[in-house]
């Protein structure tokens, strides 16, 4: 693929984005943002497309209507409208592309790469989300997390960087597995480990949750054990780990907090997606 790359929509993460490439050396343009936001928008998409064979969307880049995500931008622009200014040589690299913008490009022979479950950006945003999560709860406690009995359940990316980022903070940190292994890596890590399927025996000990299992492992019987004054951060992507409404009945505090690293931290956001789309380019 050439250096020229067009970076379509999104939003501040996408101008982030745009900035480290031409930092790296490429020839990117941007489109479907007002002018005011960056000096390099392109003012049409002919002349952000042109001499592009690589274009770059944002995360989740297609709404219901098939418009392309441009929440920066005034003017609207069709998946369609997009593709037909494409040729089949031509490669759209984006973040949760869903199954009709896939079957609307493959009707046009483009081939899409989607990126939001390769490896190298998952562990990468591992860190901003941890340290997102740790923002919300400063944000809200009016005590220190230093004070804290913290709980993490799961111990894949997101939790094991909290569980760190929460130790070096000085906070009594306790984490939960699955997998015999992951309760030896967190016992060898320092901290306190329990299974999982404990969880209902273990919550009322802790006065800060947070939750990186996407399954429903806050359930009711789980929530009834919780403290009222204890807060539960759900990190887990939709639906999350929490029963909201039964936690809202109880008088628990919860937030369900999704895609922090884009929301808290655009710039190191826009930055790992380069990096992630530079691992693609060059496996291409
Ligand atoms: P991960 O590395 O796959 O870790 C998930 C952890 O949950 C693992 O310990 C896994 O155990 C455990 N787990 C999964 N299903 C389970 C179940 N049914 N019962 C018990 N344990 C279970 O994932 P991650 O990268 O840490 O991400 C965690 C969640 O956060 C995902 O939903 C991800 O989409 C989301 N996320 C959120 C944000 C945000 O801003 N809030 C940002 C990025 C990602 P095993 O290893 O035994 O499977």
């Amino acid at each position: 693929m050439g250096r020229r790359i067009s970076v379509v929509g999104g939003d501040m993460r996408q101008v982030a984005l745009a900035e480290g490439l031409i930092k790296d050396g490429f020839d990117a343009s941007v489109f479907g943002f007002d002018l005011s936001i960056y000096e390099n928008i392109s003012p049409t998409l002919t002349e952000a497309l042109s001499g592009s064979k690589t274009i770059i969307l944002g995360i989740t880049p297609c709404d219901e209507k098939m418009n392309i995500s441009t929440p920066l931008w005034q003017g609207t622009l069709s998946a369609t409208d997009l593709i037909l200014n494409l040729s089949s040589d031509c490669v759209i690299i984006g973040g949760k592309l869903s199954p009709s913008f896939i079957a609307l490009c493959e009707q046009k022979n483009i081939k899409c790469i989607d990126y939001i479950n390769r490896e190298d950006f998952a562990v990468l945003n591992a860190l901003p989300t941890a340290e997102g999560a740790i923002y919300i709860a400063m944000r809200e406690l009016e005590y220190t997390i230093s004070s804290c009995k913290c709980l993490v359940t799961g111990f894949g990316r997101i939790g094991k960087i909290l569980a760190k980022s929460l130790d070096s903070l000085g906070a009594d940190v306790t984490c939960t597995a699955r997998k015999c292994g992951d309760i030896a890596r967190i016992k060898t890590s320092g901290y306190k480990a329990f299974y999982t399927d404990s969880l209902h025996e273990i919550v009322h000990d802790y006065d800060l949750i947070f939750n990186t299992i996407p399954s429903k492992v806050f359930d009711r019987k789980v929530l009834r054990n919780v403290r009222t004054d204890t807060f539960i951060i759900d990190l887990a992507s939709k639906p999350g780990g929490v029963d909201f409404d039964y936690a809202i009945e109880l008088g628990i505090k919860t937030e369900q907090a999704l895609s922090l690293p884009g929301k808290i931290f655009p710039k190191t956001a826009g930055k790992i997606i380069k990096d992630t789309v530079i691992n693609i380019l060059n496996e291409m």
